[in-house]
Parts: C-alpha cells; sequence; structure tokens
C-alpha cells in the first residue's frame, strides 16, 4: 500500500514551498489509495517555535487536506511527534556504532568550531569532514573510559572516503554524490535526541513509508539517509525519493525566500504568520483573501501541468490527473499576477451559495450589515467577475447595501447642465410608473426618455451609475438599479439632485 508523509519541522509558519510539498504528497497518496501521514519533527529544540504545528494544522485544515494519520488523528504507528519517540532512536544509533558505521564523538561545539577555523580553507556551509575524526581515531579503551566517566558526546555517522552513492531520483532520475563532499553527521545528540537525519530514516521505516517527496533543499542530505538505509538493514524498504523542485523568486534568480514577499509586497505564506518572539506579523494567503481552491491550485502549476493547456484545476481532478513524470526537475518561478489571475478564476467559477459565508464576513468586517441572504446571494453572483480577491466584494457590492459612501463628482460636476437636471426629475417620475421595474423596461424608458427630452443617452449614463453607485465601476447600470429596487434608486437620485 502507498503511504507518503510530509514532515514539517515545527520551525515557523507554513509556506508556499511547504504547502506545495503537501499537496503533492497528498495527491499520489489519494491517486493510489494510500495513506497521507502527517509527521511533526521536532527534535531540534533549538529551532523549536511556539504555535507552529498549530499553525502547520490549521494550515492543513484551510487547504481541506485531511491526513490520514497525524499528531491530533492518532494512527496505528503514533506517536506521530518526533519529540514523543525520543527512546525509539538510541538503539539504532547504538547499533550503528556496534557495527562501525557511526563512532562516539566527544568534541564539544566550541572544540569543533576552534578547529574549524584554523582550516586554511574553512568556509562555513563547506564540508569538512576530516576535522571532526578525532574521536573516530580513539582507541576504543580511551572511548570506554570517556563514555564511563559520562563524558558528554554525541554519535556521528562514520562517511565512507573515497565512494560514490547514488539513486535513482522519481524526478532527477539518476543522482550521485561523492562521499568526501559529505560530513560526518550527528546522529544521535548529546541529549540522546535524535537528529533530523537518524529521525527520518528510523520513521520512515517505522512507519512504512513508501515515497517521500520533499523540497530541492533536501538532496544533499540524500547520501546520509540512503547509507542508513543500508547500514540498517533496510535497505529493501527504503522509499523512492522525489525532491521537488525549487520555488524561485518572481525573475528567476534563487530561491524565493520569506524576504522576498516582504520586499516585493506579496505573501509567500499560506496563512498570516505572527512571530511571536518580534511580533512580527507576515501576511499570509487566506487572509488577502484567496480561496484556498484556488491556492492549492496555483501551487500544483509551480512545477507539474498535465500536459495540456488546462490551468484550472478542482482537488479531485488534480488528484486523477497528477503525475509524477510531469513534475518538472527545473525550479517554478513565482508569478503573485498569476497567482491573482488564478484567485479570480476561483471566484468566478464558485457558486454564490459557497462564497456567501465569506462574503457576508467581508462585508460585515468593513461595518457593512446583511441580514438578507437571497439578497446577498443575487449580488454576489453579479459581482463576483469583477472580484480578484475576497475582499474586493467590499469595494465591488458595498453600495448594494448602503448609499455610496462618497460620490465621483470630479466625472460628472464640470460636465452638469440644467438639462441634465431636468432628464433626472423625469426620469424619478417616469420609474413610478413602470409597471415591472426589471432592467429591460428600465432601459427601454431611460432611452425613450432621453430621446423626448433630446439629450444624448451617453451623456446621462455615466451620472446615473454615479447616483447609484458613486464611482465608476460595477455592472450594468439597469442591472444595478433593478436589483436596488424601485424605492431606493429613486432614493438615490433624488439624493444625488438636492
Ligand atoms: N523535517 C524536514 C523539513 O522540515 C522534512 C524533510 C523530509 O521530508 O525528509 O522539511
Amino acid at each position: 500500500k502507498v503511504r507518503v508523509r510530509f514532515a514539517p519541522s515545527p520551525t515557523g509558519g507554513l509556506h508556499l514551498g511547504g504547502v506545495r510539498t503537501v499537496l503533492f504528497n497528498y495527491l499520489f497518496a489519494k491517486k493510489h489509495n494510500g495513506d497521507f501521514v502527517l509527521r511533526i519533527e521536532d527534535t531540534d529544540q533549538t529551532r523549536y517555535v511556539d504555535g507552529a504545528e498549530q499553525y502547520i494544522l490549521d494550515c492543513l485544515k484551510w487547504c481541506g487536506i485531511t491526513p490520514d494519520e497525524s499528531p491530533v488523528a492518532g494512527g496505528k504507528y503514533a506517536p506521530y511527534r518526533q519529540s514523543e519517540r525520543k527512546p525509539i532512536y538510541r538503539e539504532y544509533a547504538e547499533k550503528l556504532v556496534a557495527e562501525g558505521h557511526a563512532y562516539y564523538a566527544f568534541d564539544t561545539p566550541e572544540e569543533l568550531d576552534a578547529k574549524r577555523k584554523e582550516l586554511p580553507n574553512f568556509q562555513y556551509g563547506h564540508a569538512h569532514r576530516y576535522e571532526l575524526r578525532n574521536s573516530l581515531n580513539l582507541p576504543l579503551h580511551e572511548v570506554e573510559a570517556l563514555l564511563h566517566a559520562n563524558t558528554p558526546h554525541v554519535i556521528r555517522i562514520k562517511m565512507p572516503q573515497d565512494d560514490t552513492i547514488s539513486f535513482n531520483d522519481m524526478i532527477r532520475g539518476y543522482v550521485s554524490f561523492d562521499t568526501n563532499q559529505v560530513d560526518d553527521k550527528v546522529l544521535l545528540k548529546a541529549d540522546g535526541m535524535p537528529t533530523y537525519h537518524l529521525a527520518v530514516v528510523v520513521d520512515d521505516y517505522l512507519m512504512k513509508i513508501t515515497h517521500a517527496f520533499r523540497g530541492e533543499e533536501w538532496l544533499p542530505s540524500a547520501p546520509v539517509h540512503l547509507l542508513l538505509w543500508e547500514y540498517l538493514g533496510w535497505k529493501a524498504d527504503m522509499p523512492e525519493w522525489a525532491h521537488l523542485p525549487l520555488i524561485l523568486k518572481p525573475d528567476g534568480h534563487g530561491k524565493l525566500s520569506k524576504r522576498d514577499g516582504a520586499r516585493l509586497g506579496f505573501p509567500v505564506y499560506a496563512m498570516n504568520w505572527l512571530d511571536k518572539k518580534t511580533d512580527e506579523l507576515t501576511p499570509g494567503f487566506r487572509e488577502l483573501g484567496f480561496l484556498p481552491e484556488a491556492f492549492l491550485n496555483l501551487l500544483a502549476m509551480l512545477g507539474w501541468n498535465d500536459g495540456s493547456d488546462q490551468e484550472i484545476f478542482s482537488l479531485d481532478e488534480l488528484i486523477e490527473k497528477f503525475s509524477i513524470e510531469r513534475i518538472s526537475k527545473a525550479g517554478a518561478k513565482f508569478d503573485f499576477e498569476k497567482a491573482k489571475w488564478y484567485n479570480a478564476e476561483w471566484i468566478k467559477r464558485t457558486a454564490a451559495e459557497d462564497l456567501k459565508v465569506r462574503v457576508w464576513e467581508v462585508l460585515r468586517s468593513n461595518g457593512v450589515n446583511v441580514t438578507n441572504e437571497a439578497y446577498l446571494l443575487k449580488i454576489i453572483d453579479v459581482v463576483k467577475e469583477r472580484c480578484v480577491v475576497l475582499p474586493d466584494f467590499y469595494q465591488q457590492s458595498a453600495y448594494f447595501f448602503q448609499q455610496p459612501a462618497q460620490y465621483d463628482l470630479a466625472s460628472v460636476k464640470p460636465k452638469w447642465t440644467d438639462p441634465k437636471t431636468e432628464y433626472f426629475n423625469a426620469l424619478v417620475t417616469a420609474i413610478a410608473q413602470l409597471e415591472v421595474f426589471e432592467p429591460a423596461a428600465l432601459e427601454t424608458r431611460f432611452k425613450a426618455l432621453a430621446e423626448e427630452k433630446a439629450i444624448k443617452v451617453g451623456d446621462v449614463m455615466l451620472p446615473f451609475r454615479i447616483m447609484l453607485v458613486g464611482g465608476k465601476f460595477g455592472p450594468h447600470v439597469f442591472d444595478i438599479a433593478a436589483l436596488l429596487g424601485e424605492s431606493e434608486t429613486i432614493i438615490r437620485i433624488e439624493k444625488a439632485l438636492e
């Protein structure tokens, strides 16, 4: 049975790339009637951020993605939070030591740092393996004595020298690594907590994960993981790997970062993320008024397509059409304008009934009180194609519920004439005499009256709109009037003429 996992570390809000990883995991699982597991990888307590796990759960909920197994839902392989699995890992680390694939290392972080800095070609972020090997070469009796004296220590993997490690990635194909470029990563920390490298392998094995999707930034760790699968004797059960292409800055130069969002004025987080330490609020797609359907759709298209020109896909359709073969190796540029296009399309395609609660909330939070649901549904249908994000519903529909707060006088005042005043006075009377107050009848009467008064229809059309709406926007003006109703239309004309 197909089993996949999304394994976030609770270190902050979930950004675009994280949610895309969730999505691809989920699509693959559902496509193959498999299980989707959520596992919280919280073994690095220095990076643990309060609230981040809850954020991840809320985010999946907003997206409509329900894990089959998770810290909340439980499951056969519980617990699903690595910190709660702490006692499990030591045994495996010790086994690796006993079999000569790992070693106790007693160097303190300060010693290591000092040693690293002595290296003539030292550079942070580069593998400097050999300087870590002091402990590796300790004679056994010294190791035993140090352990006996309770000397703080970690367990490190012993990377083979002058070797090549390779595997077949589902997206990237054949990938290989020179073992000399990979340092002896810590597997078990001094406090007995495993590192990500050990925990991810042990848990993927114990949880019977068959396919592992993760961001390309994890590719450099793959050789460590591959060796662990082999050394622990589990190679036959190793999941198939898929390293997802990076999401790039809009100009294609480098990985999209949190800071790019702030700098370029668009969200990178799924939902608002409030950093409690700095009190800094980073905006999210949800709060900016994106629909989750649109958000998932646009994420799916960052690095995947179905081979046709189709761009709009529902979640069900994505499940049906998803295929790993169509995930590209190349990074995908993030384009916020395009993201908004997806949202506008989704707003257009979503039934008023399914938008009503959210639109009602947008209006309410702007002080517009809506009590008539049937009326709200009609208004949504008329204006939704003019809205890109949910808050646009305020500007596009508030005038249906209250008189315009402002009038675009600059557009009409300079061109105002007495015959226009006369025309609108006559229009009020004409409207009151209409048998049915509906768009076509109103339009016919509106135009006939213009002819009677020898005034150009075009000259009174815009003023009429501004009287009703306040500005130069909105759907067809006769549709607006019909929705407002006869008396409200008359009230607004009269008020404007005052
Ligand atoms: N805990 C890792 C992360 O935060 C998971 C990487 C993986 O899926 O193996 O992204």
